[in-house]
């Protein structure tokens, strides 16, 4: 979804810096590729980029855990059950400064509950719109069907598309948000 995204930004005249983990997906042109490889390289790229942005789509499925010890060299094999210890990654989005002058689209995939879910999380993750899909329609799949949920409380529904469809009407509605925000209409 985000490299879809990344394309119809593109195509509507934008300049687009995606920060990508590693995906099996041809990168856009015209989009410069910010490459990164753990969720704390993620978390630096934004925060470098973010400084000149007038939207932050966070559409990456980041990681919830990481190992806590990252070894140089082989754990050898002992024939016994080994554990690794998990420790959270840093959440990026809820991570954000408040008093940011960007609008903030954060993504929800969800299988049960899917709006209300999807509207604490705006919530608890301090997001301006949230766009809320069903994870079972969405992953790995090139169509999607999403709801987008305001901070003001609007909702709007995109049904099922390929990605690049709806990826255009929701960077159509992501600027009129921003524009809107910006003339001061909502906060
Ligand atoms: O909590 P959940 O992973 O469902 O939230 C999804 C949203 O949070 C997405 O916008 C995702 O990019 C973002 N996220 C993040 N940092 C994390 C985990 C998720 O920014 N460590």
């Amino acid at each position: 979804m985000g490299y879809a995204i990344a394309e119809a930004a593109i195509e509507a005249g934008h300049e687009v810096v995606l920060i990508s983990g590693p995906v099996d997906v041809d990168r856009p042109r015209g989009v410069a590729v910010i490459p990164v490889s753990t969720s704390d390289e993620m978390f630096e790229a934004v925060r470098r980029h973010t400084s000149r942005c007038d939207i932050l789509v966070m559409c990456a499925a980041v990681a919830d855990y990481r190992p806590a010890t990252v070894y140089k060299s082989k754990i050898k094999k002992r024939g016994e059950n080994i554990s690794l210890e998990l420790v959270p990654t840093r959440d990026i989005l809820a991570s954000l400064p408040k008093d940011r002058a960007y609008l903030v689209v954060g993504f929800a995939a969800e299988t049960e509950n899917l709006e209300s879910n999807a509207r604490k999380k705006l919530q608890e993750k301090n997001c301006d719109v949230i766009v809320a899909n069903d994870a079972r329609i969405g992953m790995e799949s090139d169509e999607n069907d999403v709801a987008i949920l305001f901070r003001d409380g609007e909702t709007k529904r995109i049904s099922r598309a390929p990605k690049t469809i709806i990826s255009r009407d929701l960077v159509n509605i992501f600027e009129n948000y921003s524009e809107k925000r910006l003339t001061k209409k909502i906060m």
